[in-house]
């Protein structure tokens, strides 16, 4: 059988507030051998120089663009936060893009016959996509944690770190979305561990008989 006519993939959403350790679960899970789908990446790379969704916000925001041509986000994120329009704008030339190319990626694990795809995305809950996935996994931390590791790790001052958490949404709400939950209040191994057990256990439910092989 061509891999173009298998099933289809098994879809986890991953989730998780800023620092609270999404990517380093990303991480291990793509050793795992799933496919993955990283949201944050696709907003990256549709406005990278050359990509139509750059040109189209450097005419509607003024000297957004680095003398080398990159995104200047800082500036961005400066004239389309200060109004509900200037969000809008920026919305309207985005969303489209990203939708399509998260779109694109799907398909393509489909076509490449992926058992397993992650779907990495901090908004999954706040976006209301839940629906598009099979297994919502939260990853969830302590607030104190994920400042103490953004400072330490990422270079945010404590002010910045405390003020970006603040701005998603809370603990309950992000575990009532939750289907499994993966504290990360431990050691990386610790999560590792349980991001381990939590995929041989998928595996054990969507591919029964596919064994311990660390490829899915
Ligand atoms: P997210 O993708 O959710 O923002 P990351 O996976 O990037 O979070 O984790 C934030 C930082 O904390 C990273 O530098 C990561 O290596 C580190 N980190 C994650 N889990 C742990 C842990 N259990 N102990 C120590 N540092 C951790």
């Amino acid at each position: 059988m061509s891999p173009s006519s298998s099933a289809k993939p098994f879809i986890i959403g991953l989730t998780g507030g800023i620092g609270s350790g999404k990517s380093t679960v990303a991480a291990r899970l793509v050793e795992r051998g799933c496919f993955l789908i990283d949201a944050d990446n696709i907003a990256r790379e549709i406005v990278e120089p050359g990509q139509p969704a750059l040109a189209e916000l450097a005419e509607k925001f003024q000297g957004i663009l680095n003398a080398d041509g990159t995104l200047n986000r800082a500036e961005l994120a400066r004239q389309a936060f200060a109004t509900p329009e200037a969000t809008a704008a920026l919305n309207a030339v985005t969303h489209p893009r990203i939708r399509a190319r998260t779109d694109e990626l799907f398909q393509q694990a489909e076509r490449e016959g992926a058992r397993v795809v992650v779907y990495d995305m901090p908004l999954l809950i706040e976006n209301g996509e839940t629906h598009r996935v099979d297994h919502v996994l939260v990853v969830d931390t302590p607030d104190d944690l994920r400042v103490e590791r953004l400072v330490q790790h990422r270079g945010l001052d404590e002010e910045d770190a405390r003020r970006r958490i603040a701005a998603q949404i809370g603990r309950a709400e992000r575990l009532a979305a939750a289907d499994t939950v993966l504290s990360n209040a431990g050691s990386k191994d610790a999560l590792l561990g349980g991001v381990d057990k939590f995929f041989d256990d998928i595996l054990a439910r969507t591919h029964p008989g596919a064994g311990t092989d660390h490829r899915t």
